[in-house]
């Protein structure tokens, strides 16, 4: 017997209902007891085990409306999963139902208007797949195998960032079901306040089954910056890597990078394991203006290893998604800060000496460029202004070292916050602790408002709601 959970935290049954979805359906049930119900309630996140009452990998937008008004009509708790890659496992709900998105993965790419129509479960190894065969690309994030659903609803950080804005700017087009089950064509014609919203307003108004792209020249090979400094070292390296990065075209994103030498044959062997800083940069340039834009960076003090040099655009899409397995031990937080002074570098370091796991890492990423020139309030994910954005990343094996990692990140926060503008990026959720403070710091009072009159629009009953919340009346 089927039993789910409702909005309200009932339960009830739908077996024979259920039955009939799945014979309507073009895609695919999935319930405790099938063969492949492990695999396909698996999160990223070994931290965030979810058992649904049922799984529906949807195979069209008609799909998604069938599911989604089925849980409407029953008050069902609903989770949508695009990739499934949210820190916080946001894409699985215990006792609920799920619309898995990743069948509906096709990319399809005009080359002469440059822009890549996406399914909302594809994933940026897909969409990059795709696009780089036009020697084009859509803004992403820095790991090929994360959805392209949750990273660009919520902004969308990568190599690309400080040339063509956050992955979210360059959504020019969605198809959304919204809670009743609608079907919206959305974009700056057609309903410009619904694109303002999904351009960093996260899951909040519907499942968005299409996303369009504005795709740009890039590749098919990038200059890849790629130097490694010994902690003992580190101190004076990012303050060098500060100073380079203050006058520094918008070509080049970068990200520094305060870990341990990966024990990985690429790296120098004496060194693995060893405390350290790598600093990565892409120049999103030729190679030869690229290579020169680059070279301070490799020339700053006393580096234990360049791995710099011309990579394919792919393959730097790739260079970090083996450092993230699925199913370990994850918990993301992150600062925005107004600079990188003396003192935030010293105490990322105190932090970094002190962390429980040598997979952990703490990511300085440059900000700015194309990225900051766009207003607070046009589009939803607020303000821009900060130049950096501190990502405190624990990675972890063993759940015996659960509660020391949980520890040390959130003191690490805690530290660190007054010295950051207190607001942090959405993507990087924790477990969404403290949910609404974050979101209303994240947006600004006035966008939220204007997200919470979007949310009341498409979704005033609040179907919508494992995500950071945008709830549609006060609660
Ligand atoms: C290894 C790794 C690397 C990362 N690197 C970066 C990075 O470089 N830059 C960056 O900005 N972020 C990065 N992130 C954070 C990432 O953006 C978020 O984790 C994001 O939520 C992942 O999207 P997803 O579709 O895989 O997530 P899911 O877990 O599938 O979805 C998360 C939530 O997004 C919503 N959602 C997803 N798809 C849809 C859809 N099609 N329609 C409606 N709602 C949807 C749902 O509310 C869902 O609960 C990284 C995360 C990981 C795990």
């Amino acid at each position: 017997m089927t039993t789910m959970t409702t909005l309200t935290g009932e339960s009830v049954h739908v077996d024979g209902d259920l039955d009939v979805l799945a014979d309507d359906l073009a895609g695919r049930l999935i319930r405790p007891g099938d063969r492949d119900y492990d695999e396909a309630r698996a999160l990223w996140n070994g931290m965030t085990p979810r058992h649904p009452a049922a799984i529906v990998r949807c195979a069209s937008t008609d799909d998604v409306s069938a599911v989604v008004r089925f849980a409407a009509e029953r008050d069902l708790l609903l989770a949508v999963r695009g990739g499934g890659h949210n820190v916080a496992g946001t894409a699985g709900v215990d006792g609920g139902m799920v619309i898995d998105l990743s069948a509906i993965n096709h990319v399809e790419v005009d080359p002469a208007s440059r822009r890549a129509r996406a399914g909302g479960g594809a994933t940026f190894a897909d969409l990059d797949a795709a696009t780089q065969v036009h020697g084009l690309a859509a803004p992403g994030g820095v790991v090929s195998k994360t959805g392209i659903g949750g990273l660009t609803l919520s902004g969308g950080l990568g190599w690309l960032r400080r040339k063509h804005g956050l992955t979210c700017d360059n959504l020019v087009a969605a198809t959304l079901v919204a809670a009743d089950g609608t079907v919206h064509e959305v974009d700056e014609e057609r309903d410009p306040e619904l694109l303002w919203g999904l351009r960093g307003g996260g899951g909040n108004f519907g499942v968005v089954t299409e996303l369009t792209y504005q795709l740009h020249p890039v590749g098919p090979e990038v200059f890849m910056g790629l130097a490694i400094h010994h902690a003992d070292r580190a101190e004076e390296a990012l303050r060098s890597y500060r100073d380079w990065v203050t006058d520094l075209p918008d070509e080049v994103s970068s990200i520094a990078s305060c870990g341990s030498v990966p024990e990985a044959d690429d790296f120098p062997e004496e060194y693995w394991g060893e405390p350290c800083v790598i600093l990565v940069a892409c120049a999103a340039t030729d190679i030869a203006h690229g290579e020169a834009l680059v070279q301070p960076l490799r020339d700053l003090d006393d580096p234990i290893a360049d791995m710099s040099g011309p990579v394919p655009f792919t393959e730097l899409q790739q260079l970090f998604d083996a450092d993230y397995p699925d199913g370990i031990r994850y918990y993301w937080r992150s600062l925005h800060l107004p600079d990188l002074s003396d003192e935030v570098i010293s105490r990322v370091l105190a932090w970094l000496h002190r962390c429980p796991s040598p997979r952990t890492t703490l990511d300085l990423w440059h900000l700015g460029g194309a990225m900051s020139r766009i207003a607070a309030d046009a589009t939803a994910y607020g303000d821009r202004s900060a130049p950096f954005l501190l990502g405190i990343e624990a990675n972890w094996t063993d759940p015996a070292d659960d509660d020391a990692n949980l520890r040390w990140t959130r003191d690490c926060v805690e530290a660190l916050e007054p010295l950051s503008t207190g607001r942090e990026y959405l993507n990087f959720p924790g477990f969404l602790e403290d949910g609404q403070r974050t979101l209303r710091a994240a947006h600004g009072e006035a966008n939220y408002a204007r997200l919470r009159a979007l949310k009341r629009r498409l979704d005033p009953h609040n179907l919508f709601r494992l995500h950071q919340n945008i709830a549609p009346d006060h609660t």
